[in-house]
């Protein structure tokens, strides 16, 4: 079997030569955890955001969006903790001299015993058969006793060391669990220091005196700071939130994994208002509602899980990440926080302006709680193709590789591909293309045989190829090819929309999720 270390580094590489995702700078030897999004990655982005934009501004009468500026005030920082508290703990391997950060490389280490513990039950479950009792097992067999005491008692070990900010501990246990260092293999470690993750930058000229700015890490702060301004010109009435999509950029150390972490990423971040006292109620309800979310898109139920927190951010009460089954184990790919009123009651300490909502039913003002709904795009993309991606072995011996991308969210929607290049066929085509272009994103094909022109189709997650043959200048039938089965079916050039428009159509997918 195919090990999914094995499929990620050919994800990696199909994402490249199939113009999804490059490497940035590459002429230049490219730049250290930064990527570009080529013709096909770019239309599969702009999707996720429109699910994601409509899925919070059209299912949601009380979600609006905005677009707010990178550069921002360098005060913001300061309030929102970020300057004092945005960091990371790091440690060197002093024989390699590899940096990582301390916290992951314990995650790691939990993430070892979890895996002692699924194989001992898959190794179980093939013994027992139906028989097997999961639960009974886990309760008796020694071994996995053993394991998830140990895994216990290292995971409180971290918490507390975590939330202590004891640097120390973290170091201490690193070198009590003997974890080494995967370059070196050796156990040569520095102490544990803190880094911050902002990249700053200066305006206006040094001759006025520039200012020193931060390149914002979150979207988030965009949208505080503007809570007054679209409470007021919306007329918005608490519980509402506001949406916004936009570039955040983070001074990663660790940066592996392709584009899981990068240095500048984009972010689908809501903040939702609400009364204070009601936010433990609004952190379940999108904790549900996010999770609908993922789940509609069909990649498998299982893939996804929550995550609580082991240690909280200075500014939350509640929180939980959406994690994906990504080819190297969960991930976080959305986090669900419940943010209190530490933002706005910070920036009105820092600006000194008030920043209240005057509650008209409870007659009182009060500093609204939140809660936020942060999504990585770049995450999600990446959740997406690890799902989609599969190497098929066919019945002729063949393999193909198909990107089984959810139809609404494919770059391509439809293949237009004329048999031969002659005898009107490609006329035909272009003709059919021109009726559907307005609807679907198309592409026209003609060179190479139909198969490798299908493989390419399938290599890129198309999910209808359309052929024209000599009996369609007849009977104006085309073949209709799917992507997911390769089924053929003739079927009239005027039925083409209706087949299609169903399986493709965004409403679909947001109905799904949509609470009427
Ligand atoms: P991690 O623990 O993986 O560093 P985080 O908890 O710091 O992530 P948040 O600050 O909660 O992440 O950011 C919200 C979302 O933004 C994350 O769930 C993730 O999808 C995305 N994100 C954060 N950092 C990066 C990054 N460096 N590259 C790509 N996406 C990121």
């Amino acid at each position: 079997m195919v090990q999914p270390e094995e499929i990620f580094k050919k994800l990696i590489s199909h994402c490249k030569e199939y113009g999804f995702v490059f490497p940035s700078s590459e002429i230049y030897d490219g730049l250290g955890a930064v990527y570009d999004y080529g013709q096909y990655g770019v239309e599969l982005k702009n999707n996720i955001k429109k699910y994601w934009w409509d899925s919070m501004t059209l299912l949601n009468e009380n979600v609006v969006g905005i677009d707010s500026a990178i550069f921002m005030h360098p005060t913001i920082w300061k309030a929102s903790g970020h300057v004092d508290a945005f960091n990371d703990p790091l440690i060197d391997n002093k024989d390699s001299k590899k940096r990582y950060r301390a916290d992951v490389l314990i995650e790691e280490q939990i993430a070892k015993y979890d895996d002692k513990i699924n194989k001992e039950i898959e190794k179980a479950a093939k013994r027992f058969g139906d028989t097997f009792d999961e639960q009974k097992f886990c309760e008796t067999n020694p071994r996995v006793l053993e394991n998830r005491a140990k895994r216990e008692e290292l995971h409180t070990r971290f918490a507390k060391a975590l939330n202590d900010g004891n640097l120390e501990e973290l170091r201490q246990i690193i070198l009590d669990y003997e974890i080494v260092c995967p370059i070196s293999g050796t156990r040569n470690w520095t102490e544990v220091r803190q880094f911050n993750l902002m990249f700053s930058t200066e305006v206006g000229s040094t001759a006025d005196g520039a200012m020193k700015i931060y390149l914002r890490p979150e979207t988030a702060q965009g949208i505080f700071v503007n809570f007054l301004n679209v409470q007021k010109s919306g007329r918005m009435k608490i519980p509402f939130g506001i949406a916004q999509i936009g570039k955040a950029f983070r001074n990663e150390i660790v940066a592996r994994q392709f584009i899981f972490r990068m240095r500048e990423f984009e972010q689908m971040e809501m903040q939702f208002f609400v009364r204070p006292g009601e936010e433990l109620m609004w952190f379940e309800k999108w904790k549900q509602t996010r999770m609908r979310w993922h789940k509609a898109l069909g990649l498998g139920d299982k893939k996804y899980r929550f995550h609580d927190h082991d240690k909280l951010a200075h500014y939350a009460n509640a929180a939980t990440d959406i994690e994906y089954e990504m080819p190297f184990g969960f991930k976080e790919v959305e986090g669900i926080h419940s943010r209190t009123d530490f933002d706005l009651s910070s920036h009105e300490k820092y600006s000194g302006k008030r920043i209240q909502y005057f509650d008209p039913e409870l007659n009182q003002s009060y500093v609204p709680y939140v809660i936020e709904t942060s999504i990585g795009l770049d995450r999600m993309f990446l959740s997406i193709l690890a799902g989609s991606y599969v190497e098929e072995q066919l019945e002729d011996g063949e393999t193909r590789v198909v990107l089984r991308i959810p139809p609404m969210l494919a770059p391509v929607k439809i293949a237009v591909l004329p048999l031969v290049k002659k005898d009107g066929l490609p006329e035909k085509a272009r003709e059919i293309m021109n009726h559907l272009k307005f609807d679907y994103p198309c592409q026209y094909d003609e060179k190479d045989s139909i198969g490798k022109r299908y493989r390419r189709q399938d290599a890129i997650g198309t999910p209808y190829c359309i052929t024209i043959d000599h009996d369609t200048l007849v009977d104006n039938r085309v073949t209709i090819r799917f992507r997911d089965t390769m089924e053929q079916e003739r079927v009239p050039i005027t039925d083409l929309g209706s087949i299609i428009a169903d399986k493709i159509s965004m409403k679909n997918l947001l109905k799904q999720i949509a609470e009427i």
